[in-house]
């Protein structure tokens, strides 16, 4: 039986009926375009994250697995393993990594801001806020994730032209794919002003 689902990661979407020829594989040209984008990022990770033990699974409903396929959680250390283990591991559908107290590790994560027509401008302008530093193409193929080292203690949530801008620092951990956005480094920069500057 053909797939009527919409293949990109994070779209449930019905696929719209076919008319003559082949069968779509996306339920819309956003879709279409956001799977075709995470696909020919090149993936890399900085050190500054595959060296700490703050690595668990997840699965296509994006919680948080440990590698022997029970949840993880990101308040429960003993649920978390290395990078190297995460990898290879075969449980759910990718990686996530855990932000935790003391690390002074944090993630912003602009939703929805990669648009058949490019970057949003919204995006670009927190972007440019920001020194180089690891952003990657988020699991859904339309968002971004920009990483770096700042004192998060509460996570907080801008909004922006419609979109949602949040900034976590612990507690929480986020779905990691590596695919790298345009030519960012694989290494994480000071992003306290950045931080300090989104209202
Ligand atoms: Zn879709």
């Amino acid at each position: 039986m053909a797939n009527t689902l919409c293949e990109r990661e994070g779209c449930d979407s019905a696929l719209p009926v076919a008319g003559r020829g082949p069968m779509p594989r996306f339920c819309s040209t956003r879709c279409r375009v956001a799977a075709h984008r995470a696909r020919r990022a090149s993936t890399s990770l900085p050190a500054e994250l595959t060296g700490r033990r703050r690595w668990v699974r997840r699965d296509e409903r994006k919680a948080p697995r440990r590698t022997d396929g029970g949840f993880a959680s990101a308040t429960a250390p003993e649920s978390w393993t290395t990078h190297r283990e995460a990898a290879a591991s075969t449980v759910g559908v990718g990686l996530g990594y855990v932000l935790a107290a003391g690390d002074r590790v944090a993630c912003i994560d602009l939703d929805h801001c990669l648009t058949v027509d490019g970057l949003a401008p919204w995006a670009r302008d927190i972007l440019d806020r920001c020194p180089p530093t690891f952003v990657e193409i988020s699991a859904g193929g339309d968002g971004l994730h920009i990483w770096g080292r700042a004192d998060v203690v509460r996570g907080r949530r801008i909004r922006r032209d419609g979109s949602a801008v949040e900034i976590y620092g612990q507690g929480r951990y986020i779905a990691v794919t590596g695919r790298r956005f345009e030519d960012c480094p694989a290494t994480l920069a000071d992003l306290s002003e950045a931080v300090a500057s989104l209202t």
